[in-house]
């Protein structure tokens, strides 16, 4: 008898693409990566999905598949595949797991992808091994995972998790789920870019100000690595401000469920160098001893871009 290959496919569903690979322990045989075309409606957006299915599942026969894992951006129902809400892909109860299953005779299951990236580390990368971590990733968003009793939390609602959505000043900033003050508001390459564009605005000066040419809605995050590896005051301010907030959180993720390290990834850790060392003595500071405990508390994920699609694999493997 043949032995059996064990494959699995991982889809990243992602705003603005979508990546799909055909994978083996953790591993990628196979990958096709095509624009998501959002505006496309959820019509438009499946058939890209099925269109590189069929690309990374050529030559393949579907009995060696275990089955097909989807990371995808927003609150996702665990149980029935649907997406509630993304607003990335404008989608509201859009039913993504039940229609590419019609689609492909194979298993389904659909994950919010910062959880699905948090599988990928629990199966494969960082947290191997571990009983209980926390993954965060901070890009233009905060979204995050927990494993506890090696099992990936999803929650009563499936929303376990959403450490970017808790509040740490509730007359802060505006963040983008409506609320003031959110940590995503404060430490995401978003809220940075807000904290740079208002002290510009209040007249702070900075070499940002030339770097954008005096047109402040154009600060990005990669202006602002630029002007604070030039020593420049208030890039090196907002990215600290970053790290102080995250500092806070981690802190308070340290508290409530004492993991044994949290992860980080995501775009703005390309500016770790910076935030870093506030992070950690911000976190010192409002932590418990018998937490602390004098153990590494923060370590990096191991997966970066693939992670979600990593993580769609993970399901079946
Ligand atoms: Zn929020």
């Amino acid at each position: 008898m043949a032995k059996a290959k064990n494959l699995s496919i991982g889809v990243d569903l992602g705003g603005t693409k979508i990546a799909v690979g055909l994978c083996r322990d953790g591993e990628i045989l196979k990958k096709v990566i095509f624009p998501t075309h959002a505006a496309a409606g959820f019509d438009g957006v499946i058939s890209v999905i099925l269109g590189a299915i069929e690309k990374v599942m050529e030559g393949q026969n579907h009995k060696d598949i275990l089955g097909l894992g989807i990371g995808s951006a927003g609150q996702i129902n665990a149980a029935t595949g649907e997406v509630i809400y993304s607003p990335n892909l404008n989608w509201r109860n859009a039913p993504l797991g039940n229609t590419i299953a019609k689609a492909i005779d194979l298993k389904v299951q659909v994950l919010n992808d910062v959880r699905a990236a948090t599988l990928a580390e629990l199966k494969f990368g960082n947290g191997k091994g571990l009983d209980s971590f926390a993954n965060v990733f901070v890009g233009t968003g905060i979204g995050s995972g927990f494993v506890i009793n090696g099992k990936l939390i999803n929650g009563a609602t499936n929303s376990a998790g959403e450490v970017g959505h808790t509040c740490l000043d509730p007359e802060g900033p505006l963040c983008g789920c409506g609320n003031k003050g959110c940590l995503e508001a404060f430490a995401s390459g978003t809220g940075m870019e807000n904290y740079v564009k208002a002290e510009l605005k209040k007249g702070r000066k900075s070499i940002i100000k030339d770097l954008v040419e005096n047109r402040i809605d154009h600060v990005r995050g990669p202006i602002i690595a630029k002007a604070a590896e030039q020593g420049d005051e208030l890039a090196l301010a907002a990215i600290e401000r970053v790290g102080f907030y995250l500092g806070i959180s981690l802190a308070n993720i340290h508290t409530m469920l004492n993991p044994e390290i949290i992860l980080l990834g995501g775009g703005m850790m390309a500016l770790k160098k910076y935030f870093m060392p506030i992070l950690l003595s911000t976190m010192q500071t409002h932590i418990l001893p018998v937490a602390r405990q004098n153990r590494e508390l923060v370590g990096e994920a191991r997966f970066e871009n693939d992670a979600v699609l990593l993580g769609g694999s993970a399901i079946f493997a």
